[in-house]
């Protein structure tokens, strides 16, 4: 199979979960900079924002996204966890606890 559903030419074989998240994870492969997944707000905005919109391209191809979301939102992170900034993380989920 080849697809993002395999990190490293290892077949995805397990539920994903957060105690084997990053053996799939899109960002632990070694290519990845890992810098763009905790944009620093004191740099200039438009670094900021390069950061962190490369990191959600990242994301949208993880196939543990919802799992580090909810890692990201249960342990309150910093960083892009799950494809979101911690603003982002905060709003979508006072938004689903209110329904
Ligand atoms: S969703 Fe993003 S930050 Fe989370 S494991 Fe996947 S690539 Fe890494």
């Amino acid at each position: 199979m080849d697809s993002h559903y395999e990190k490293n030419n290892v077949a995805q074989t397990e539920p994903i979960n957060r105690f084997n998240l990053y053996q799939y994870a899109e960002c632990s492969k070694p290519d990845v900079d890992r810098a763009v997944f905790f944009p620093n707000k004191n740099t200039a905005r438009t670094d900021y924002e390069r950061r962190v919109a490369t990191a959600k391209e990242i994301c949208a191809r993880c196939i543990g996204r919802e799992v580090c979301l909810e890692i990201g939102i249960a342990e309150k992170h910093d960083g892009i966890w799950g494809g979101m900034t911690e603003k982002e993380r905060r709003l979508y989920n006072r938004s689903r606890n209110s329904k």
